[in-house]
């Protein structure tokens, strides 16, 4: 397993225009930098926890894009240098992102993240829901958070026009609020989804970046330990 080759076949394999987040959740610092020496910069964890320890140790220039379920109490932590946020699902959490942005002088990128798959188990949002927080007027008051498209999870299944319909729904998702909430705003333009099992899928239903993990750093453990 070589996590160099692995990428360098992956970012070759995708059309040019979308964006790779390696996603290195569970895996050491050794791996990332391992990756990172490709010239890759653009890295996806889930748990703050993890990811704050990682961070220090690794270079700079790194965008972070934290893709998990995010406790408000935890944003003060990646605040200060994370690049996108993509699992934005309540206004709370946004209204936390934008202190904790403003806070550190910066305007945090994120996605708003929907409930796609049929697991009850996956965080996100409805159609509903998504305009309810873009409609509130305390969203209009966010001045240092940004929302810059969408994302979501396919269940996980080998049941790949289920997939391909789940796609659909985000693409079409994508499509409404932008004539709803987002005409003329060119940096809502991002469509997140796409994972190792079902990336090809996303691609063609029209994702911008795909967040791929196991098959560049292989298989996880259960969690993350330090060395
Ligand atoms: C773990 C994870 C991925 C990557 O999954 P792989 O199947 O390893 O590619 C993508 N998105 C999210 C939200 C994840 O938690």
């Amino acid at each position: 397993m070589n996590i160099q080759d692995n990428l360098i076949e992956i970012l070759n394999e995708i059309p040019e225009k979308i964006k790779l987040v390696a996603v290195s959740k569970t895996k050491p610092v050794e791996d990332i930098l391992e990756a990172y020496n490709t010239g890759h910069k653009t890295f996806g964890e889930n748990k703050a926890q993890e990811l704050i320890i990682k961070q220090p140790k690794l270079p700079n220039d790194i965008k972070w894009h934290f893709i998990g379920h995010l406790q408000t109490n935890k944003v003060k932590y990646i605040a200060p240098f994370v690049s996108m946020i993509e699992s934005v699902d309540s206004l709370k959490l946004l209204k936390e992102i934008n202190k904790q942005a403003k806070k550190n002088n910066r305007i945090i990128d994120c996605l708003l993240q929907f409930h796609i798959a049929t697991e009850e188990t996956k965080f996100g949002l409805n159609l509903q829901e998504a305009e309810d927080i873009l409609n509130s007027p305390s969203y209009l008051e966010y001045q240092n958070i940004r929302i810059a498209g969408v994302m979501g999870m396919a269940t996980f299944t080998d049941n790949k026009s289920l997939i391909r319909d789940e796609f659909r729904i985000l693409k079409q998702y994508f499509t409404d609020l932008k004539q709803s909430c987002f005409i003329n705003k060119e940096f809502f333009k991002e469509i997140s989804m796409g994972m190792s099992d079902d990336y090809k899928i996303a691609i063609e239903e029209g994702s911008t970046i795909v967040r791929i993990g196991s098959i560049i750093f292989g298989k996880r453990q259960c969690s993350y330990s330090p060395a």
